[in-house]
């Protein structure tokens, strides 16, 4: 931080003029206007400021005069510092108690176009101070030369009449009722100056431009308090109000930041006589725009990008490596943090200062949890990291733009080798029940993880997904595979991200809930039959195939059998390998046999299997009887008779978890008793439900777009944007 006080003291010893200019402040005279009920501003004279307040800034003048900007035009008296390319001064001719003046060091035209975050930094730098900034045709004395000022934020009485702010969107606000005497403003809100500066030139693009300068006219004014920035824009009509003048019935009023702001200079006398509330009212319906025109203005605002928030891991200790530099409160920081969460008290949240360069290695990451594979590795993110304290562990939390996690998951849950059109329709579903997910956390609808009815005899559950309470999604298979940019994306993903941005599916204007799992087996299950009983009309029973319609009734036990036992025609009844590849990533490809499989045990291994995976005692196992299936031939309920006691469980995931090491391929099979013991005959891989990824791949192999795929899977949907409905 720049020691303001130590340098204005040290300055002023060494130059008696500017000295006294400052101590002739105290002798300034004031006064008090009355603007509204409770509002009020000041007027002051200072015949000192006629330089200012009178300047012709004519481009013919300009041109004539010596810049008193350029360091080679200024009095040897004065002393500067260097920040960042700019030089800080004091302000010879004064109106806070302390005043700056920081131009940039070399002599460019004030314009503040790319300068936004340089404003926001320079008010963390000075801290109880306000940044101003006065455009070329809005009061700057010199609009060859660019700079900034800065003076007490305390002197301004629009910064301690606290305004309530009406927040627009996240961070953009306008003050509430309007403060009567006041100028129509937006405050544009934020915790570091990059996020500050990006949507401060958002709200810039919006307003008319200046033909001769190429900016909007404008006044800001930026301060740092309490950890946040705000940085008022107050937009310009006119650059003087029509009363300009030192004739009769004229006055020298030239309002630029610091009387917008509250405090109107007059170098003249008979002006600082005259000046009442009337003047007031009269300059800022000239000279500025009322709320009323600024919300109207907002309403254009682009929709900040919609984020989504990952859940990551929860360790008990973590360690992040910065690189590029992340703002963490108001400091940025780089290298690693090792955090303990006994040490870990409050969030912790990290920006990146520059989203294209900065990304953040989280260690020792576990990737493949129970899967075989387990192992850990270093990943990489872009976008924010937060550390969240949760039930004694540190929660590690990404926070980054939908499209851009679309990227990665397609990148990482989908094979480099798949086809656009597959991964097109895949973009869509992930965006799809993404959103959901998102939509479901901001509305609080939750649904516990495990739902369902456990009796003595009895055990019917099923999972949700919806059961992440600090973040939208996790990064595992729970929710979608993410590992950020640790491995690239794949150029058609990002492609397929691309040419489907924004587009999700709807059912007459609803989120559908875009299930989708490896194989079908040939007929698709409905959704009832793996989660609550909530009908959804695009989630049904239809052929895998050209002929979507013809498939038998596989709620019935022996047309299931016969279907489960034969090997029907259907798009995802294939052993083409090419096909398979793009849809069976690395781990996975072991498997082939999927549309039809079998599992055998012997009595024994099926007892212990069922016992310890279900932690009930069946003592040996004398069946497994088919109690109710679904549409695609599916399990729902499953009767296990044991010498200790029979039970029915049920939905399709508790079945394949109970008769498996990890998961049975689906609950679509029929047991066979063997002479050992048990065979079972099954179809498909996955619930089955919506989307099936290899009949999927199959279809954009045979041509099929992303359009006709999504529409046989989810009858009825409509692809539409976003932002519609
Ligand atoms: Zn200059
Ligand atoms: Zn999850
Ligand atoms: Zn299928």
């Amino acid at each position: 931080m720049i020691d303001i006080d130590d340098f204005l003291a040290i300055q002023l010893e060494a130059w008696p003029m500017a000295k006294e200019n400052f101590l002739k402040l105290d002798k300034v005279k004031t006064k008090c206007i009355s603007t509204g009920d409770s509002s009020w501003v000041l007027a002051q004279c200072n015949p000192a400021r006629i330089a200012s307040t009178g300047a012709k800034v004519d481009a013919a003048t300009l041109k004539a005069r010596r810049c008193f900007l350029c360091a080679d035009n200024r009095p040897a008296e004065q002393h500067r510092i260097d920040w960042n390319g700019y030089e800080i001064l004091i302000n010879p001719f004064p109106i806070f108690p302390r005043h700056f003046t920081i131009p940039a060091k070399n002599h460019a035209p004030q314009r503040i176009s790319g300068r936004l975050e340089d404003m926001a930094r320079l008010a963390a730098e000075m801290p109880g101070m306000v940044v101003f900034y006065n455009g070329p045709k809005c009061g700057a004395s010199a609009p060859d030369h660019m700079h900034f000022q800065a003076g007490d934020a305390a002197f301004l009485p629009m910064f301690w009449q606290e305004c309530e702010i009406e927040w627009v969107e996240e961070g953009i606000g306008v003050p509430k009722s309007g403060l009567p005497g006041y100028p129509g403003a937006i405050i544009v809100a934020g915790d570091n100056p990059a996020e500050v500066a990006r949507r401060g030139e958002e709200v810039l693009a919006l307003l008319p431009e200046d033909k001769e300068s190429g900016e909007p006219m404008v006044n800001l004014l930026c301060t740092k308090r309490y950890g946040e920035w705000r940085l008022w824009i107050i937009p310009r009509k006119a650059h003087r109000p029509s009363f300009y003048g030192d004739g009769e019935g004229q006055m020298l009023l030239s309002p630029a930041s610091v009387d917008l702001a509250g405090v109107y200079i007059t170098p003249r006398l008979e002006d600082y006589r005259r000046i009442d509330a009337e003047t007031i009212e009269r300059t800022l319906a000239e000279l500025c725009w009322t709320n009323k025109e600024i919300r109207q203005l907002l309403s254009q605002l682009p929709a900040k990008e919609k984020t989504v928030k990952v859940g990551l891991l929860s360790q008990d200790y973590v360690r992040v490596e910065f690189v590029g530099g992340y703002w963490h409160g108001s400091e940025i920081v780089e290298g690693t943090y090792n955090v303990a969460a006994e040490h870990l008290s409050k969030p912790m949240l990290f920006k990146p200062t520059d989203s294209s360069k900065c990304y953040a290695e989280v260690k020792d990451v576990t990737i493949g949890v129970n899967f075989h594979w387990q192992r850990k590795e270093n990943q990489r993110f872009l976008g924010e990291i937060c550390l969240m304290p949760e039930d004694g562990k540190i929660t590690v939390i990404n926070i980054l733009p939908i499209e851009d996690y679309l990227a990665s998951v397609i990148s990482s849950e989908m094979s480099a080798t798949s086809s656009l059109e597959l991964l097109k329709a895949h973009a869509v579903i992930s965006r799809s029940w993404l959103l959901a997910q998102i939509e479901a956390r901001e509305n609080q609808t939750h649904k516990s993880h495990c739902q369902g009815d456990v009796t003595e005899d009895k055990i019917i559950r099923w999972y949700g997904h919806t059961d992440h309470k600090l973040f939208d999604v996790c990064a595992d298979d729970h929710c979608q595979r993410y590992q950020g940019i640790t491995r690239q994306t794949t150029p058609y993903a990002q492609q397929a991200v691309d040419e489907t941005r924004g587009e999700v599916l709807r059912y007459q204007g609803e989120l559908c809930d875009a299930r989708f799992s490896k194989c079908c087996g040939g007929v698709f299950e409905e959704y009832e039959s793996c989660w609550e009983n909530d009908h959804k009309p695009y989630l049904v029973a239809r052929r895998d195939d050209v002929d979507e319609n013809n498939y038998p009734d596989l709620c019935n036990e022996e047309e299931a059998r016969r279907w489960i036992l034969s090997s029907p025609e259907a798009f995802c009844n294939t052993h083409d390998a090419k096909v398979l590849k793009q849809v069976l990533v690395g781990y996975d490809q072991e498997t082939q046999d999927f549309y039809r499989w079998r599992v055998e045990y012997t009595t024994e291994e099926l007892s212990e299997l069922i016992a310890r995976r279900s932690g009930i005692d069946f003592g040996t196992i004398l069946a497994l009887e088919p109690v109710e299936r679904g549409v695609s031939g599916r399990l729902i309920v499953l009767r296990i008779v044991g010498t200790k006691r029979t039970m029915e469980i049920g939905k399709e995931l508790e079945i394949r978890r109970i008769l498996s090491e990890s998961h049975l391929y689906s609950s679509a099979f029929v047991v066979e008793r063997t002479e050992s013991g048990f065979c079972l005959h099954g179809a498909g891989w996955g619930h089955g439900v919506g989307l099936c990824q290899i009949g999927a791949a199959v279809m954009a192999d045979k041509g099929y777009d992303y359009r006709q795929i999504l529409s046989h899977y989810y009858p009825g949907s409509e692809i539409t944007l976003i932002n519609e409905k």
